[in-house]
């Protein structure tokens, strides 16, 4: 169901330590990058004072990366990935998404692209409490032109996707946490976006629960979906292929991971709590 692009190999492991970032990440753009960002800076206006958030960030990332995004509480990770997502823009630099720059696109246009490449997860859930999973899962198909048919067919398919093929009738209050973010996977996942944007996905959730949602991410993934993720766990980020560490609104490290762990294998020394 994912649009599985080139598979070229991910360009990793530069260390972008050194004070000529800039010209570590104009060698390493290359290709057709889901994500291609030169230069970035944001700022916030907070009364008098002035907030810069990202002070000149630079990075590409490819389709079928899997990435985590490190960094301190205030280091900037979630203005970046607002920027990713299309839900707000650069101060100055430019973003191209999937080869369009959307840096100068207005509210409008932006809601027109997320819709349509980004799927999101977030910490909380954010399910509707009455609804059950497979209604939950079509939600963002209703801001799309498909007919009724097709959003059911893909409800299933993205419901089917995160191994929730047998709680389609269920109500939130009736899963489990874990049950219920795989919900909030399938949702992100019912339009076929071109990637999946994570801030602290687990979150919420215990550290077996936390091990079961990257299963879900690795298993996407190997299917092709291209994923960044926020995550202040280090045994969360090793999960991922690639781990980008930001610090005071810069990115301070970008290196692969190298002896990546399966997380089903990690799963079967871990106890199971209930069942
Ligand atoms: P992180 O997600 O890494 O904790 P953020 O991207 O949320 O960091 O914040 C980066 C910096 O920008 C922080 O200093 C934060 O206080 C500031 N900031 C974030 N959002 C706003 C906002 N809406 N208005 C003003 N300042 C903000
Ligand atoms: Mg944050």
């Amino acid at each position: 169901m994912f649009r599985v692009k080139s598979s070229r190999t991910i360009s990793t492991t530069a260390s972008m330590q050194s004070d000529n970032q800039s010209e570590i990440a104009t060698a390493k753009f290359a290709g057709n990058a889901v994500i291609r960002v030169e230069d970035v800076h944001k700022y916030y206006e907070l009364g008098e004072t002035r907030v810069h958030a990202l002070r000149g960030v630079s990075v590409e990332i490819q389709h079928g990366e899997f990435v985590a995004i490190m960094g301190a509480s205030g280091s900037g990770k979630s203005t970046f990935m607002n920027m990713l997502g299309c839900l707000d823009r650069p101060g100055s630099g430019r973003y191209l998404l999937e080869g369009i720059d959307v840096s100068k696109h207005d509210k409008k246009a932006l809601a027109q692209i997320r819709n349509q490449k980004i799927g999101f997860v977030f910490q909380g859930f954010n399910l509707l409490a009455r609804t059950t999973a497979l209604e939950n899962t079509a939600l963002p198909t209703l801001y799309t032109k498909i007919d009724n048919d097709e959003r059911q067919k893909r409800a299933i398919e993205a419901l089917a996707l995160v191994g929730l093929a047998d709680r389609m009738e269920h109500f939130p209050s009736q899963m489990s946490g874990g049950q219920q973010q795989r919900v909030a996977v399938a949702r992100a996942l019912v339009n076929h976006p071109s990637i999946l944007l994570a801030d602290e996905p687990t979150g919420n959730l215990d550290s077996r629960t936390s091990v079961e949602i990257m299963e879900v991410f690795q298993d996407l993934n190997d299917k092709g979906l291209t994923i960044v993720m926020v995550t202040h766990e280090h045994d969360i980020a090793q999960f991922a292929k690639r781990v980008i560490v930001f610090r005071d609104g810069k990115i301070r490290k970008d290196d692969g991971v190298l002896s990546r762990p399966r997380a089903s294998e990690v799963l079967k020394t871990l106890p199971t709590l209930e069942d």
